[in-house]
């Protein structure tokens, strides 16, 4: 086996593992400065500028040192396994690992160390068993990410993330920032059918173009044309999808949900 097919194995498998081996139940039981302590290391925070978090590794110990003024409890969980999963996954590779904001959404695609570090840290906190049971006969929506996201103690982005990785539906989520694609992230059925192009401008058909085009609030979600979202549909029998979008001020970005009706 390659030595990074490997690495992915123990990126899926572990953290299910540690859920049994340490009999965390649901997410509230996973304290993860405990966890960490548990496997050698410190957790601590602090002044940082440009990064998110970082870990420092000597031998068997190691410290995690997360920026002490991150907003949200669920993007400092994310951080904080983020940089566990350095530890399990990337002891070959550096003793050394300081990441940013973007690596934490980095896909295993764009970068392999951060996607794997991203894919333990979603896996420890969103057990896959434990969030299908979730979804099952759901479709993804605000409200329904936003339960997810309070009851996994997650950000709504790392949440959504994980929906639409797990989810069989046609569904997807786009972070759009000036009124262009930034990133999107779909199920493996809607990658099949439908292709978003990052950087090019949002359709003011869209709710999140007419948002940032003619500064209108996005409401709740409403049915919109899918040659609006993508010209690559590849069924012309499909023609709407259900959008539904939020403004996230804190970060100037609209976060946009996607799914077949
Ligand atoms: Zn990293």
């Amino acid at each position: 086996m390659l030595r990074r097919d490997f690495r992915m194995t123990i990126a899926r498998g572990e953290p299910e593992r540690w859920w049994k081996l340490y009999g965390f139940s649901e997410p509230k039981d996973l304290i993860l400065e405990d966890l960490a302590l548990v496997r050698g290391v410190l957790v601590t925070e602090g002044p940082m500028e440009k990064m998110e978090a970082r870990l420092i590794r000597s031998g068997d110990k190691g410290l995690i040192r997360v920026r002490q003024n991150i907003p949200e409890l669920g993007r400092k969980r994310f951080a904080i396994a983020h940089e566990l999963g350095h530890w399990e996954l990337h002891k070959d590779i550096s003793q050394l690992f300081a990441c940013t904001s973007d690596d934490m959404i980095a896909s295993y695609k764009s970068s392999e160390p951060e996607g794997e570090a991203n894919i333990f840290a979603s896996g420890l906190l969103m057990p896959s068993n434990l969030f299908q049971k979730q979804i099952e006969s759901t479709v993804l929506s605000l409200p329904k990410v936003r339960e997810l996201s309070s009851y996994f103690l997650t950000s709504l982005t790392a949440t959504t993330i994980r929906y639409v990785s797990l989810s069989q539906d046609y569904c997807a989520m786009v972070i759009s920032e000036n009124g262009k694609i930034r990133w999107w992230y779909a199920s493996n059925s809607f990658k099949q059918l439908f292709y978003l192009s990052v950087g090019t401008d949002l359709s003011p058909n869209t709710i999140a173009g007419s948002f940032f085009l003619k500064g209108e609030k996005p409401m709740g979600p409403e049915e919109i044309d899918i040659e609006a979202w993508t010209q690559s549909s590849s069924s012309s029998d499909l023609s709407i999808f259900i959008e539904e979008s939020i403004y996230m001020q804190r970060y100037n970005k609209m976060l946009t949900l996607l799914r077949l009706p």
